[in-house]
């Protein structure tokens, strides 16, 4: 089916990522959809970059907000997952030994304590999952796009919404450089890149937003043998931290074994992430050390405060660039250099960051290049991983900022994320609704069944 501006769409989703797709995919052959997206290809932010499927309910969804039983969110998670594997995922499930992932649990409540308010320090919580890699998730996001335009959904690439309009009749007007289209339903799954366009046209006709928590955090990068007897049971494993000065939340997030550090440009400022081949494995882990930040008083703007975090850090690193510094550095209160960087003296020839200095990458000091209170937590973070898995805290451990998770601004809707706009509905990371491919690919699901039962066909 063409691209046809002139005609009105039963839905027009805006944006190819999970949510998108998975949206398009639940939709097709039931009403007339179009599906406009920026980019030159389908599959969004990191289908097309890692493709780990966190299979829980309790990883990237928020089951209170979204109105989900376990068992209902677990129900749909297999669906998601029985997609990708008939479109060529990896079969291979990690998460699912439970003799080793006992030991695990068994090990880290040995070393845990109870914080003053209660809780454990650290917790680990196990999941299901597979791992895509950046190399199959091309080829699997790819034949999953072809089969929903065989169902007959239209997809419009290059192709930037730059505004949304209600219509008199109660119809939304999408204004692109290709031509306007019309429609009876949008679907707004914009990503963390569309968010704040999003979330600016969607306040323009009277959708209600509020800022969310922002999570702001470090990429760490460690050589691989510190951490393969975890990862080799658990992918991506969770660890959760309650950090023992502020007591704040921090948890580890998106595990690359065997992986690369990468840089991603966000608005012409450098942020940190990692992603791994399928094939292709480097000597090194990295992962995410997380701090979740919410703000009442005199600022909720977790937006604005993320992306300063984000200007200063890489203007501390010269202008436009990542800072990064190694962990014997930061314990010894010293700025990382060049000329040390490698040093055998200093233990730092133990690993090489896959991210080599250079422009963009400035060897420096996150303890000034960061807010004081997050780095303590990143800090402590690391430490508390360190009494389950002792490696990670070699002086050759390297740790990159900013990484930041610009998914803070939060949309009222109901329980198949219809905005209180009528017939707007929103999905994936970019509204606050999910944190990860599966979980965005839910939430894709639940706004395409709202459409689908307000046309009667649910
Ligand atoms: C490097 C990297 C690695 C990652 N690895 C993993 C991982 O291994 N596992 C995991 O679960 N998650 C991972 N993530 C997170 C994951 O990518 C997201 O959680 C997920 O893609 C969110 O899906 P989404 O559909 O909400 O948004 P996105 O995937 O971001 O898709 C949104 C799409 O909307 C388009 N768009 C935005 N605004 C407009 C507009 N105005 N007009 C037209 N198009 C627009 C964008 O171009 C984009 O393609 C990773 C992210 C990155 C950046």
């Amino acid at each position: 089916m063409s691209a046809e501006p002139a005609s009105v769409w039963d839905v027009v989703i805006v944006g190819a990522g999970p949510a998108g797709l998975f949206a398009a995919r639940a939709l097709a052959g039931k009403l007339r959809v179009l599906v406009l997206e920026e980019k030159g290809r389908t599959g969004g932010a990191g289908a097309m970059t890692d493709g780990k499927l966190n299979l829980s309910p309790h990883i990237g969804l928020d089951l209170t907000e979204l109105g989900l039983s376990e068992t209902e969110a677990g129900e749909k998670i297999a669906a998601i997952d029985e997609v990708f594997l008939e479109h060529g995922a990896d079969r291979a499930l990690y998460g699912v030994d439970q003799e080793r992932i006992n030991w695990w649990l068994d090990r880290v409540s040995w070393v845990r304590h109870r914080t003053a308010r209660g809780d454990w320090d650290i917790t680990l919580v196990p999941a299901r999952q597979r791992h895509m890699g950046t190399d199959l998730a091309h080829r699997v996001v790819a034949r999953m796009t072809d089969s929903i335009a065989g169902k007959g959904v239209a997809f419009s690439l290059r192709t930037w919404v730059t505004d949304l309009a209600l219509q008199d009749d109660g119809t939304f007007l999408l204004r692109t450089a290709r031509g306007e289209f019309r429609s009876r339903y949008v679907v707004a799954a914009p990503g963390r890149e569309g968010a704040y366009w999003f979330r600016e046209v969607a306040r323009g006709i009277g959708a209600r937003t509020q800022y969310g928590a922002i999570d702001i955090g470090c990429r760490v990068e460690v050589a691989q043998p510190v951490y393969d007897e975890i990862t080799q049971v658990l992918y991506d494993p969770k660890f959760l931290f309650v950090t023992p000065t502020h007591g704040d939340r921090t948890r580890t997030f998106c595990t690359n074994p065997g992986g690369r550090v990468r840089v991603e440009m966000r608005n012409g400022y450098r942020l940190v992430n990692g992603d791994a081949l399928k094939k292709k494995k480097t000597p090194n882990t990295n992962f995410a050390i997380l701090n979740t930040v919410s703000m009442t008083e005199p600022v909720q703007d977790t937006t604005e405060m993320g992306r300063k975090v984000m200007e200063f850090a890489n203007f501390w690193g010269g202008g436009d660039s990542l800072v990064v510094q190694r962990w014997g550095d930061l314990t010894e209160g010293s700025r990382s250099k060049a000329e040390t960087f490698h040093s055998a003296a200093l233990g730092y020839d133990k690993m090489t960051p896959t991210l080599p200095l250079g422009p963009g990458v400035t060897p420096g000091d996150i303890s000034y290049a960061y807010p004081g209170r997050i780095v303590d937590n990143l800090r402590e973070s690391l430490l508390l991983l360190s009494r389950v898995i002792p490696g990670v805290a070699h002086p050759s451990t390297t740790v990159y900022v900013p990484e930041i998770k610009f998914y803070d601004t939060k949309y009222a809707t109901d329980r198949n994320l219809e905005t209180n706009v009528p017939n707007l509905f929103v999905a994936g990371d970019g509204v606050g609704k999910s944190r990860g491919i599966v979980g965005a690919a839910l939430n894709g699901i639940l706004a395409a069944e709202g459409i689908l039962r307000k046309e009667g066909k649910g």
